[in-house]
């Protein structure tokens, strides 16, 4: 029987809801491109109920404990002796999202001597290290695809948030004001800027699709090229390389996982070659851009706005820079931990448990690391160390 030990973020400070805002979800079977959404044998949640919270267990209580298994769920996460640290040297698996990552570092995989599987319930297993997973045997997998379209809407949103000053002419509303002047003089349109984004996987190409209607000038980079019928149905500009691109746009999304050929890329001399008042949103990870680099071109002029929702570390600490640098829309975590999302990856990361304890193969498409490599996606949009 295996021990599961799943770090989730905490619940709502007035306990967890009881009533939701709205009664359903939308019913949605396949993402674009034809991936089937989760298809575990069977759920026990409601979907539209938080899930992603202590309470919430992603809904796997009741399937685990009576298959045998033992559950401990926990936020405590960071510090010594935190409860994630104590549980860990005799878990099987870790489960964690994104969001509210449980770091496992080098030294942790050491100390969890029984570790076979890491789940990441979300996308993006940089909160892993992925090298010392191989190097352990540790299969890393993630759900992907489940909070794709929700993060690339939220992209959308900041973008026009940014572009638009949605957020200081917001607060003249709740500040009791109404000076036209002070919202509108850092306000643009959107149609005919040149939008570019770096990554066209699954969110960055959702992007490009919903932005396209706005009546932009679309461009980006990516590791392998797009369909030509695509490059031409969305009218896309194609860059060698994030360098090449960003001195053209006027916005640039950055859509690319975290790894060693992404950490550090935007930092003062790439951002020093983006058009002055460009406008920059992240939603990847937080460490592809160089954090006080951001602020000082805040600052300076150099960009016009930042936004987005990946800080390092997670939680961001109260003095964090972002907090408080001037012309930014950055939230919490949040963009893909909708309750939507959460049905999703909660019902994501029970198909690739039904899949680990029946011993049959997770689907590729969730692998990360398996077998003391690159597996699947992890092949595919990762890299380790060495290459
Ligand atoms: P995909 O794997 O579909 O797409 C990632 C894309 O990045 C691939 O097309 C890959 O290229 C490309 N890429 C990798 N390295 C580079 C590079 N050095 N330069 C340019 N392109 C590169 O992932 P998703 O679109 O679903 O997600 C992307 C990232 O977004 C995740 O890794 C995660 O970090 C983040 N994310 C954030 C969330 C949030 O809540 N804020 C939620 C979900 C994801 P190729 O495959 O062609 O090699």
């Amino acid at each position: 029987m295996a021990k599961i030990l799943c770090v989730l973020y905490d619940d709502p400070t007035d306990g967890q809801p009881t009533t939701y805002a709205r009664d359903d979800l939308p019913v949605i079977d396949h993402y674009p491109g034809g991936q089937t959404t989760p298809t575990p044998q069977g759920t026990d949640f409601t979907p539209g109920h938080l899930l992603g919270s202590v309470s919430g267990e992603l809904g796997l209580r009741s399937f685990l404990e009576s298959r045998g298994h033992t559950l401990v769920v926990t936020s405590d996460k960071e510090g010594a002796g935190s409860v994630f640290d104590r549980e860990l040297v005799d878990a099987d698996i870790v489960i964690s999202q994104p969001f509210w990552p449980a770091y496992l570092t080098a030294e942790r995989i050491a100390t969890a001597k029984n570790l076979k599987l890491a789940v990441t319930a979300g996308i993006g297993s940089d909160h892993v290290d992925l090298d010392a997973a191989i190097s352990n045997g540790v299969t890393v997998a993630e759900v992907t695809y489940c909070n794709s379209i929700s993060v690339a809407e939220h992209v959308v949103m900041t973008v026009l948030g940014l572009v638009r000053n949605f957020i200081p002419s917001h607060q003249i509303v709740l500040d009791g004001g109404w000076n036209i002047a002070d919202a509108v003089s850092r306000s643009y349109d959107l149609e005919g800027m040149h939008v570019g984004t770096v990554a066209a996987g699954r969110i960055g190409l959702a992007v490009l699709r919903r932005l396209a209607p706005f009546d932009v000038q679309l461009h980006y980079t990516d590791r392998h090229r797009l369909p030509e019928a695509v490059e031409q149905e969305l009218n896309l500009t194609w860059h060698e390389s994030t360098a090449d691109m960003v001195p053209h746009c006027d916005v640039v999304t950055i859509n690319a996982p975290l790894h060693p050929e992404t950490e550090g890329l935007f930092d003062d001399k790439l951002i020093g070659t983006m058009k002055r008042g460009a406008y920059l949103i992240n939603t990847a990870r937080a460490k592809i851009v160089d954090r006080d680099a951001v602020d000082r071109a805040l600052r300076g002029g150099q960009l016009a706005g930042y936004g987005g929702d990946v800080w390092y570390p997670q939680p961001a600490p109260a003095d964090h820079p972002w907090r408080t640098m001037p012309h930014h829309a950055m939230t919490p975590h949040i963009s893909g931990s909708s309750l939507s999302a959460q049905a999703r990856y909660a019902a994501g990361t029970r198909e690739i448990l039904e899949s680990y304890f029946a011993g049959t193969p997770i689907r590729d498409e969730y692998l990360i690391v398996e077998g003391g490599a690159l597996a699947g996606t992890g092949a595919h949009s990762y890299s380790t160390k060495e290459g």
